[in-house]
C-alpha cells in the first residue's frame, strides 16, 4: 500500500491484529508467503530488472545475479529448511529438575519493520523480508526512496502476491521512516548509513525494541606480494566495481606491498579493461551513481589526491570512471569516510604486519579481504582482524554462501541474518520445561531445616 491509502498507525495496528490471531504462526502460511515471493520474482522478473536499471544502471546480468537470482536462491534455501527450523529442539535437563524435559521452541516475535537500503534495493529488502516471513512474522516495509523504481514495484507487487492481512508495502522518505519508528515494533531491522543507524537505535529504545543494524565502514584488501596477482585484480575489479563501488562489503581500499605495487596496478588497470572495456563509463555493464549529490561527493574525494586511473565522470549520465588514488594522506576525507562509490585507494606498506596494524587502529569494518597465498598469513588475518566477515583470496563472494552469518561487528553494524541466522534474527528462541508429577525432590522446598545436611 502507499502511504495515502491508509495511515502508518492504522496499518501497524492492523497487522498487529492479524498477528494476534496467529494465522503467520504456522508453516503452511509461511510456506505460502515464499511461495508467493518466488513467483512474484520469477514472474516479474523483466519489469524488476528493468527497474533496477532505471535505479542504477545495473545490467540485466549483474542485476540478476546480484539482486533476483540471490533472493530466489535465498528462498530456496529457506523454504528446504524450514519445517527442521521451526521444531523445538530438545535439550539435556539437569538431574535438579527431573523427571523432566527441556527444548528450545523459536517462536514469531510479532509485528516487525524492515527499513531497506537504495544500493541493492531488492536484495536488501527482500533478504531480511524472506527471514521474517519464515519466522512467521507479519511486516512492514519501507524501501529506500533513493531507489524510487524498485520502491514503486515493490509497492505494486507485493500486495498482488502476498498476504495483505499480514505484510505492508509504505513507501516515503525520512519523514515516514520516523513516523513508523515511532511504533512499539517487536523488531527493527535497518540497512545503510551510521547515522541513521544511531537515530534508529534511539527510536527503538523508547520501545525496547530490539533492532538489527546492518551498516557499513571502510572495508580494507590487503594485497600479499606472494599472491596470484593476475586473479587478485580480477576479484578486486569485481569487488570494487560492481554497482559503480555502491556495494556495503566493496573493498573501500587497497594496503599492498610496496614490492609489487607497479605488479598490481598494471593488472588492476588491465583487468578494468577486460571486464568494462576501454571506456567503462560508456559500458552497458557498468552502472552509475545513484544522485547528483553522490556523484558531487565522489567528485570531492579525488581533490589533491593522485590520480593514476580514471577520474573522469559524466553529470549527465551519472556515471563515474574506475578511478584509483594512489597513497593518500591518511587523514584526507577520502580515508576517513566510507567511499561507497567507484574510488580505490591503493596505499603501500612495507609489510602485512603494517597493514594489519593499520587495519586494528580503525573501526571494526564490515568485511576485511586478504590476497596471499601464505597459510600463516592467512591464519594470522582471521585470528587478529575483528570484521564482520573476512574473505581470503576473494571479494564479497561469501555473500553467497546462506551457511555464513552475514552482518557487522562494532561500527560496522549489530545483528546478522542469511539462511538459519535470519530465521534466528526474526524468532525468539523460548525456553520450554516440561516436569510431570510423579517424582518430586523435596529438598528444594522450606522449611530450611531439611536442607541443611546438604550444605
Ligand atoms: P541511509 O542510512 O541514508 O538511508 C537508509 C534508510 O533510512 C532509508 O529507508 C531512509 O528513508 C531512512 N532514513 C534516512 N534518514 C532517516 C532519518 N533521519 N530518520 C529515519 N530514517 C531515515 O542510507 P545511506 O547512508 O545512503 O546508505 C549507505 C550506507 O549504508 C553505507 O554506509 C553502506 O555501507 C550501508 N549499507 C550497509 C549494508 C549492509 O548490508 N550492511 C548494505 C547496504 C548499505
Amino acid at each position: 500500500m502507499s502511504i495515502n491509502s491508509g495511515t502508518i498507525e492504522g496499518t501497524f495496528e492492523r497487522l498487529q491484529q492479524s498477528f494476534s490471531l496467529g494465522k503467520t504462526r504456522t508453516y503452511e502460511w509461511r510456506k505460502a508467503q515464499l511461495d508467493a515471493l518466488q513467483r512474484l520474482l520469477t514472474e516479474n522478473k523483466t519489469a524488476l530488472l528493468s527497474a533496477l536499471n532505471e535505479d542504477l544502471g545495473k545490467s540485466a546480468s549483474e542485476a540478476y545475479t546480484t539482486e533476483i537470482g540471490f533472493l530466489l536462491s535465498d528462498i530456496r534455501h529457506t523454504k528446504k529448511h524450514l519445517r527442521k527450523w521451526m521444531k523445538a529442539e530438545k535439550v539435556s535437563t539437569p538431574l535438579i529438575a527431573q523427571p523432566g524435559r527441556s527444548m528450545i521452541q523459536p517462536e514469531p516475535l510479532g509485528t516487525v519493520l524492515i527499513l531497506g537500503a537504495w544500493n541493492y534495493p531488492l536484495q536488501l529488502t527482500l533478504a531480511p523480508y524472506t527471514a521474517a516471513l519464515a519466522a512467521g512474522n507479519c511486516v512492514i516495509l519501507k524501501p529506500s526512496e533513493l531507489a524510487p523504481a524498485s520502491a514503486a514495484i515493490m509497492g505494486r507487487l507485493i500486495p498482488r502476491y502476498l498476504d495483505g492481512d499480514a505484510v505492508s508495502v509504505i513507501e516515503g522518505d525520512k519523514d515516514v521512516a520516523t513516523r513508523l519508528l515511532a511504533m512499539p515494533f517487536d523488531h527493527i531491522f535497518y540497512t545503510g548509513g551510521e547515522n541513521v543507524g544511531k537515530i534508529v537505535m534511539q527510536a527503538a529504545a523508547k520501545h525496547l525494541t530490539p533492532v538489527t543494524l546492518e551498516l557499513g565502514g571502510k572495508s580494507p584488501c590487503v594485497v600479499d606480494a606472494n599472491t596470484d596477482m593476475a586473479t587478485t585484480a580480477r576479484r578486486v575489479v569485481w569487488g570494487k566495481w560492481t554497482n559503480a563501488g555502491q556495494t556495503c562489503i566493496a573493498p573501500d581500499y587497497v594496503l599492498v606491498e610496496r614490492s609489487c605495487t607497479s605488479n598490481f596496478l598494471a593488472r588492476l588497470e588491465h583487468e578494468i579493461h577486460r571486464q568494462f572495456g576501454a571506456q567503462p563509463i560508456a559500458s552497458d555493464d557498468y552502472g552509475k551513481i545513484i544522485n547528483a549529490g553522490h556523484l558531487e561527493r565522489l567528485q570531492g574525494y579525488l581533490q589533491g589526491q593522485d590520480v593514476i586511473m580514471g577520474g573522469e565522470s559524466d553529470a549527465q549520465s551519472l556515471r563515474m570512471a574506475p578511478t584509483v588514488i594512489l597513497n593518500p594522506d591518511i587523514e584526507s576525507t577520502v580515508m576517513q569516510e566510507e567511499i561507497f562509490g567507484p574510488v580505490l585507494p591503493v596505499i603501500e606498506v612495507s609489510s602485512i604486519s603494517e597493514a594489519f596494524d593499520f587495519i586494528k587502529r580503525r573501526a571494526k569494518p564490515l568485511a576485511a579481504y586478504l590476497f596471499s597465498e601464505k597459510p600463516d598469513v592467512q591464519q594470522k588475518m582471521i585470528d587478529e582482524i575483528s570484521a564482520g566477515s573476512v574473505c581470503i583470496n576473494d571479494t564479497m563472494m561469501f555473500m553467497a554462501n546462506p551457511a555464513l552469518p552475514f552482518g557487522g561487528v562494532g561500527h560496522s553494524g549489530m545483528g546478522r541474518y542469511h539462511g538459519r541466522f535470519g530465521f534466528n534474527t526474526f524468532s525468539h528462541h523460548k525456553s520450554v520445561m516440561k516436569r510431570s508429577f510423579w517424582f518430586d525432590v523435596a529438598v528444594r522446598y522450606a522449611p530450611s531445616s531439611a536442607r541443611k545436611r546438604f550444605i
